[in-house]
């Protein structure tokens, strides 16, 4: 069956086998003896098919020398066993695996046959019972027999075995010796061994061997069964044998499992290169993802904020319009019923002396708590509808009052008049004498300035309060001017060069309509320098103390030298120069705040929104003193919610000028109020239509030396005459409600609500068109998208650190490449006798190299798994973290992608550092490795 012809094989130009020519039965055990180093296990490894040689060896017709490397490979995997001195079996697996891999290499039959097919041969090497064991835990004995059952596995041919019983005792020589002659009974066993003794006991030829030449070679006559043993016979394949995974898998774990600690140094090197690269993408996403988060909690992403490129410091230049001008109004306005003037510094040109004296024959006493600010505010006779002692009277010369004073005041009169202290006694003496004779006197010791104005009392109303009344509306110009003598000015802001000079302003009267007027006038290209501000109790302490601001139907006329930082005329003429345009929203710095630089948009101080007027109101008054740090702690109610610009983002309410009415109507006045679906949810409002809420706002805010701050509040009532689904907690109005709401409702003065920003609400995607039409039209603007430039730079700083993660993580992936590298190196050297094995058992150079490749895969795949664990952890801490500082909701953000970069640079790592030693692994000479 076998035949060698003259085959020599030599080792560094040394003969070791020499001309051998020998020919092999089909069966029977044939013993190659010979003294050590005589060549036999040379000429056995001949047999094997895996050295190279000189002459020629045919098995079963195939010739070593002309069959290609498939041939050869096929041949040792179905025609020739081995059996090894020291066993060489796969340790860490079990006995039935060990045997079931050279099965699997071969046969391509059911996985139940292969395993019957491995009870039979455990039967016949009497090791039935320790199929599940691990190889490690069996005797030296019980291993060579696993070996031999291997070894027979597929039914070889021959059975090459190289000194058996080398390594056992006197027994197992007994039951392995046995073993193979018994398998010697149906096929060829070739055996090398020292021990002539026992080759005797059982072999049928007996070839001594000297100097790698043969020197006898004789037969004994055994008794041949010729049995066929009791296997189970399996299909075999012709195709090429190919590693099992599963077994790949198991050996690969098993010396992974063996070096833990290496193991543990490789997966964290590789997975830090690996989770760098997937922060490089991910933290960009964390980061933008977030910060764009937050930004648009404030900004909305088709804002666009317009400023002036530079700041005017000028100050206000205010003057009062003449007389000229505001009856050139007064004439243009059917509202306008009538024309008054107020002085604006009677009180430091007459701090304390002057009088409203009566005069008895030159012996005069002051009557009342009248002085020049009650000439100042005097009040108008045909507005008062009550009693007028002793007749009603419509029309007063300007040297005759009526007043309105207390009984205490009219007894005081009578007394000094020598009547009787009766109402009927005074108004029987102004009827019968046709008045009382009264003086005003004006004086300032400082200038010695002193005048006396002679007055007549026409007529008396009794009230708690002391007022005077006259039917001529600029009868206190009368008083002061013509009178008095006294000089003015219509310069309001700057300080007069002359003290003694009275500032006065004119005012209009209104019978209705007076917010339609101020609107108009406010966004009027025309009208650009006027001002026209609420005369409430401000000015008018005495007149106005029991009436709202939105009540008061006086209007001071002022012109204002520059008015805004930014003329109102601008955002109409975006409105009008493009349809992408949707809404404005005008900014000032009392009222409703845009800042362009830090992003956010909202009420320029604390403002308290609630239906429940004691809260607001009981809130409003704890935030009217109290220190400034516990004010920006204390907890605000949960009925009442709070709007701030810098609270747009922690659940603040805003002003939403863009919106979409659910239910209702539109606010027709500033009494009326839209809310957003979100407020009522928040505030609790079942039926929000035609309720009333409350809106609390600091009207003066001061910061006092003590650490203090003092706030006077403004409590206003706002009626919701809609809802909107803006999604926020938002007011919404028309675009006036940023300035003209602050004015009429709540008092703040125009001139605090100066408009120094402007926000346009375009349609998304159009900024570009907006932002180029502006900066065409009004070069001294300065137009950005802030959302959009926030964007930008956020993504480009996200940028670099992508490049930096980047940089950073592929240092690391080439690190981490070399230590595995290294890593491997060590396996390929650990593994050498397995990959022996292998190729003896019929695996080709190629396919050896998987242990490898495996091995590596193996490595950064643990790697990988603990790096997307480590990665989606980092991911989430790096989210809450982000969201906490930037108060916003978290949200997990995680770039699918970054696992596909992870997982092709593991891929990569793994091939780079296996590549090389794979050809290291194919040139692997089995029969060295076995050594
Ligand atoms: P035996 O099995 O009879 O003890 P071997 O066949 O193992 O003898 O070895 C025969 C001779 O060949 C020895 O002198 C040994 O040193 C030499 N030899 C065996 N293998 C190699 C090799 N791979 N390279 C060099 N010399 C070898």
């Amino acid at each position: 069956m076998i035949e060698m012809k003259n085959v020599s094989k030599k080792y560094d130009n040394r003969y070791v086998v020499k001309n051998i020519k020998l020919t092999f039965p089909r069966c029977g055990l044939v013993s190659i003896n010979g003294p050590s180093g005589c060549g036999k296990s040379t000429l056995l490894n001949l047999l094997s098919s895996l050295l190279p040689f000189e002459g020629e060896i045919i098995f079963d017709g195939l010739s070593y020398k002309k069959a290609d490397k498939n041939e050869l490979d096929n041949l040792r995997n179905k025609k020739i066993g081995f059996v090894f001195q020291d066993y060489k079996l796969f340790e860490f697996e079990t006995v039935k695996n060990n045997i079931l891999l050279s099965i699997d290499l071969s046969s391509t039959d059911s996985l139940p046959k292969k395993e019957k097919r491995v009870l039979d041969l455990l039967n016949l090497v009497g090791l039935r019972e320790k199929e599940n064991e691990l190889v490690s835990n069996l005797s030296g004995g019980e291993k060579q027999r696993v070996a031999i059952a291997r070894a027979i596995a597929n039914s070889p041919k021959v059975l090459l075995a190289d000194e058996p019983t080398g390594n056992l005792d006197s027994e197992n020589t007994k039951t392995v010796m046995e073993l193979l002659a018994k398998i010697a009974d149906s096929s060829l066993v070739i055996m090398v061994s020292h021990d002539l003794e026992i080759s005797k006991q059982y072999s049928d030829e007996i070839i001594k061997m000297s100097d790698g030449k043969i020197i006898s070679h004789k037969y004994y006559s055994k008794n041949k069964h010729s049995e066929k043993l009791p296997l189970l016979r399996l299909k075999y394949n012709e195709r090429k044998t190919v590693l099992p995974l599963k077994f790949l898998f198991h050996h690969t774990y098993n010396s992974i499992k063996r070096r833990k600690w290496r193991t543990l140094l490789i997966t964290m090197s590789t997975s830090l290169g690996l989770i760098g690269i997937g922060l490089a993408s991910t933290l960009k996403e964390i980061i933008s993802t977030n910060l764009i988060k937050s930004y648009s909690s404030i900004i909305d992403s088709d804002k666009l904020i317009i400023s002036n490129k530079t700041i005017k410091n000028e100050r206000d230049v205010i003057s009062s319009l003449s007389y000229e001008e505001v009856m050139e109004i007064k004439n243009e306005n059917e509202n306008i019923t009538d024309i008054g003037v107020y002085y604006w510094n009677l009180n430091s040109m007459f701090p304390t002396e002057n009088y409203l004296l009566l005069d008895i024959g030159g012996n005069k006493r002051t009557v009342g708590s009248f002085n020049a600010a009650s000439v100042n505010e005097f009040a108008l006779l045909p507005t008062y509808k009550g009693t007028i002692y002793p007749n009603k009277i419509d029309d007063l010369n300007d040297n005759e009052v009526v007043l309105s004073i207390p009984m205490l005041v009219i007894n005081d009169l009578c007394y000094q008049l020598q009547i009787s202290r009766t109402i009927e006694s005074l108004s029987n003496y102004i009827e019968n004498f046709g008045g009382v004779d009264l003086c005003f006197n004006f004086s300032n010791i400082n200038w010695n300035y002193s005048v006396t104005i002679p007055l007549r009392l026409k007529g008396f109303i009794l009230s708690s309060k002391s007022l005077i009344y006259h039917s001529n509306t600029l009868w206190n110009e009368y008083i002061f001017e013509t009178a008095a003598s006294l000089s003015t000015t219509t310069y309001i802001s700057s300080t007069s060069p002359h003290p003694w000079d009275l500032k006065k302003v004119y005012y209009f009267v209104f019978s209705s309509n007076r917010d339609e007027f101020l609107r108009r006038h406010r966004f009027n290209m025309e009208d650009e320098n006027l001002d026209f501000e609420i005369l409430d109790k401000k000015y008018y302490p005495n007149l106005f103390s029991n009436v709202d601001t939105h009540q008061c139907n006086r209007l001071g006329a002022f012109k204002r030298k520059h008015k805004d930082n930014l003329s109102s005329y601008i955002g109409e003429y975006c409105k009008k120069a493009s349809k992408s345009v949707k809404k404005i929203i005008y900014g000032s710095s009392e009222g409703y705040s845009i800042y362009d630089q830090s992003l956010m948009m909202g009420f320029a101080k604390s403002t308290y929104l609630g239906c429940d007027y004691e809260s607001v109101s009981e809130l409003s008054e704890e935030m009217s003193y109290i220190k400034y740090e516990d004010s920006v702690n204390l907890s605000i109610p949960n009925q009442i919610i709070e709007g701030h610009f810098s609270k747009s983002q922690l659940n603040g309410f805003i002003f939403e000028p863009n919106y979409q009415l659910i239910t209702g109507r539109e606010p027709i006045n500033y009494q009326e109020i839209l809310v957003s679906d979100t407020v009522c949810h928040r505030l609790n409002i079942s039926n929000p239509i035609n309720k009333t809420i409350y809106l609390s706002f600091p009207v003066k805010e001061n910061l006092l030396p003590n650490g203090y701050i003092s706030r006077e509040f403004q409590l206003v009532e706002l009626k919701i005459v809609g809802l909107t689904n803006s999604g926020k907690l938002s007011l919404s109005h028309d675009e006036s409600w940023t300035l003209l709401f602050f004015q009429s409702m709540l008092g703040v003065s125009t001139f605090d609500l100066k408009i120094d920003n402007l926000a346009l609400e375009v349609v998304e995607g159009s900024e570009e068109e907006v932002i180029d039409k502006i900066n065409r039209a009004f070069p001294f603007l300065n137009v950005t998208a802030p959302l959009r430039e926030a964007k930008n730079s956020i993504n480009r700083i996200c940028g670099y650190i992508e490049t930096i993660m980047l940089i950073v993580s592929i240092t690391s992936v080439i690190i981490a490449s070399l230590i595995l590298f290294l890593c491997n190196y060590l396996h390929v050297l650990e593994i050498k006798k397995d990959v022996g094995l292998v190729r003896c058992l019929g695996v080709n150079e190629k396919e050896s190299r998987k242990f490898i490749y495996f091995h590596s895969f193996f490595m950064t795949s643990l790697s990988l798994i603990s790096s997307i664990i480590e990665l989606l952890l980092v991911s989430l801490v790096l989210s809450k973290v982000l969201a906490k500082s930037l108060y916003i909701n978290s949200t997990f953000v995680f770039n699918p992608l970054s696992l596909l970069y992870m997982f092709l640079t593991s891929l990569g790592i793994s091939l780079i550092s296996s590549i090389l030693l794979s050809r290291k692994t194919k040139k692997l000479d089995p029969l060295e490795c076995l050594k």
